[in-house]
């Protein structure tokens, strides 16, 4: 039987290094990886790891479909760029608005965020970060985690008499 002439394989040069693996463009591990729908980057696939209702903010990818305009912009069917959307900038107010465009679960965040004045404490003045901090909006009032406990008991006091 002759024996076929088998070539041996030549394995292609490969370009890639061994750093070149996919990271996740927002904590840079190489895990399980994910593209997002939004704008095509890498991302954990963490989403599972997520307990519910314990609102962690741990996970990258929730983090970036949650709570980013990028996101946001490409679930609502804007046309164009994120950063220069009108409706992305009407639907929330500013402090949000700067927020969702420059928190660290963006891959590309706003390049001139508009200025907003602080959000403060409708009771004790503290100034309150909408995004991160905990807080109670009661009508046009904002208050702190401290003031809307110390309400809370006052009102509690008031319903047992
Ligand atoms: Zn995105
Ligand atoms: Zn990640
Ligand atoms: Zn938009
Ligand atoms: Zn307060």
């Amino acid at each position: 039987m002759a024996k076929r002439n088998a070539q041996p394989k030549i394995a292609s040069p490969s370009k890639r290094k061994a750093g070149d693996r996919p990271r996740c463009g927002l904590c840079g591990k190489t895990g399980r990886l994910i593209k997002t729908d939004c704008c095509g980057n890498w991302i954990c696939d963490d989403e599972h790891k997520y307990v519910l209702f314990s609102y962690a903010r741990n996970s990258c990818h929730r983090n970036h479909s949650r709570y980013t305009l990028c996101a946001y912009h490409h679930n609502e069917g804007h046309a164009g760029d994120w950063k220069n959307c009108g409706e992305c900038r009407n639907a929330f107010e500013t402090e949000m608005y700067v927020w969702y465009g420059t928190n660290e679960s963006n891959f590309e965040k706003l390049q001139n965020p508009p200025s907003y004045e602080p959000t403060k404490c409708s009771k004790c003045g503290l100034i309150i970060k909408l995004g991160t901090d905990g807080f109670t909006q009661s009508g046009d009032e904002y208050w702190c985690e401290e003031c809307s406990a110390k309400e809370m008991e006052k009102r509690f006091r008031r319903t047992k008499g």
